[in-house]
């Protein structure tokens, strides 16, 4: 990471509601990873062209050669939404069932998840397995439908299959939400009219909200940005104006606007990458694309694909967005979540009281130490800093437990494979921790007064529990 870089993640630290601490949940194979690359591309810390193929956050030989994902890792991404900059605390969790700790720990630390559901494939065990711990956790999500592609390329569903079969996919996660009584952002469900629901193609790089499209074509259409965005999916007749455009799109067979702007042009360029009618689609799209794409294309369907969906509809920008709006920062943290502990709410950098829940001991194998995978919920944490080690049996009422302390010796940024070392972290931030390993087995609360109890232990609950293949 750029050295200027580092600065700005330091500068944007200061101030909690800048940031959002997000992980991605979803059952193996669904797209984290791939989607992962996506946003880490956005950053530029990886190319786009080998966005899903480098699979960045899989830092450790064996997960690289199994191609899943075992250990949890975060990285820093920097956002600009309009004018305000964020910046998105990614970390990274596994889906496999044999690694239902690790999802725990990633959820432990984080405010918001993005589930990634593979269109094709529907909910699957551990898609209900995450939902529920991120309802355990009263995580807030956003969705991600992904594999849009395959719908397309293998299915080989028109524009209107297609519309239909992405309403049932997102009824089966309505049904798991209820059951979870999962509180959806805003006691809202998921829902595309909302802007928590994205749809994607992590592997090609492209993504959308409807509300982009709105924004796009309120103008051109003459319709109020907030009235198109109902319009756009489902069939939701709101005044005469959309009515008559309703109604012409239906006398050309076509459902709805939603289908009409947005899947039929989906469909029509992976069409004519497959069938490599660059030049007409190219046209037909009034798209602002390169004669040099158009030779990338010509050599190489889908980087052509790539290039052209990736433009039009960036991944990372539908995704973001989302994060930032729709998921709380650390200071907006839920007051059911930590009961009655007022330091842990106020997420006060400036308050007397250091707080910080470990949540696993991570190897690093450079200079063979354990560094503790943590997030600081209240003060500033420093370096040289002497800290409370309570564990997750800690009772303040006894006089059993013993008074263990540890101090830090150092802090860091985790970029992924990268650690950048940092002097201080303010409350909300993300850290890894040096100086704990002969006191901190897993997971722990740090903390400067002994007035503190602990968070409870993690508790790794990744029912209902069906072995997958
Ligand atoms: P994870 O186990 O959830 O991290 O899944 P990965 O990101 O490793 O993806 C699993 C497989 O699905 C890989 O072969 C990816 O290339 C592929 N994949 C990911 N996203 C997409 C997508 O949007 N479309 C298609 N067709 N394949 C995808």
């Amino acid at each position: 990471m750029k050295a200027t870089s580092i600065e700005k993640v330091k500068e944007l630290q200061q101030d909690a509601s800048n940031i959002r601490n997000i992980c991605i949940l979803a059952h193996v194979d669904h797209g984290k990873t791939t989607l992962a690359d996506a946003l880490i591309a956005s950053n530029g810390i990886i190319s786009k062209r080998m966005a899903g193929k480098l699979r960045y956050m899989d830092s450790r030989d064996d997960e690289q050669l199994r191609g899943i994902t075992m250990k949890s890792s975060a990285i820093s991404l920097h956002y600009l939404l309009e004018t305000k900059e964020y910046l998105v605390n990614l970390i990274d969790s596994p889906g496999h069932v044999d690694f239902g700790s690790e999802v725990c720990t990633a959820v432990r630390l984080c405010d918001g998840a993005i589930v990634v559901v593979d269109v094709v494939e529907g909910v699957c065990p551990q898609t209900h397995a995450v939902l529920r711990q991120a309802w355990l956790e009263k995580l807030s999500p956003i969705l991600v439908l992904n594999k849009i592609d395959r719908l397309i390329t293998e299915l080989k569903f028109t524009p209107d299959e297609a519309h239909l079969h992405l309403q049932q996919v997102l009824e089966q996660v309505a049904v798991l939400c209820k059951q979870y009584k999962t509180k959806i952002i805003y006691n809202l469900y998921f829902s595309p009219s909302h802007g928590n629901v994205v749809f994607a193609s992590a592997v090609d790089g492209w993504g959308f909200k409807i509300q982009h499209f709105s924004r796009i074509f309120s103008k051109k259409l003459g319709i109020r940005e907030k009235i198109l965005t109902r319009t756009l999916w489902g069939d939701y007749y709101v005044n005469t104006k959309t009515k008559k455009i309703m109604k012409g799109a239906q006398a050309k067979g076509k459902k709805t606007l939603f289908v009409q702007f947005i899947l039929e042009n989906l469909w029509a360029i992976y069409d004519a990458v497959f069938i490599k009618r660059y030049e007409k689609i190219t046209k037909s799209l009034n798209l602002n694309i390169s004669a040099r794409d158009v030779r990338v294309g010509k050599s190489e369907p889908r980087a052509y694909l790539q290039s052209i969906c990736s433009q039009w509809l960036p991944l990372a920008d539908a995704v973001l967005s989302s994060v930032c709006q729709y998921l709380p920062s650390p200071s907006e943290i839920n007051g059911d979540r930590v009961e009655g502990l007022m330091y842990f709410l106020s997420c006060d950098p400036t308050s007397s009281t250091t707080i910080v829940l470990v949540s696993k001991m991570v190897a690093n194998e450079k200079n063979e130490q354990f560094i503790a995978f943590a997030r600081v919920f209240s003060g500033t944490l420093k370096v040289g800093q002497t800290l409370f080690v309570l564990g997750p049996k800690y009772d303040p009422t006894s006089i059993l437990d013993l008074n263990v302390s540890a101090v830090v010796t150092s802090i860091y940024l985790w970029m992924g494979r990268e650690l950048e070392s940092l002097e201080e972290a303010p409350a909300g931030c993300i850290v890894g921790i040096g100086g704990l390993e002969d006191v901190v087995l897993n997971s722990a609360t740090l903390c400067s007064s002994m007035a503190c109890p602990p968070f409870n232990a993690l508790t790794v609950d990744v029912a209902p529990i069906i072995r997958v293949a």
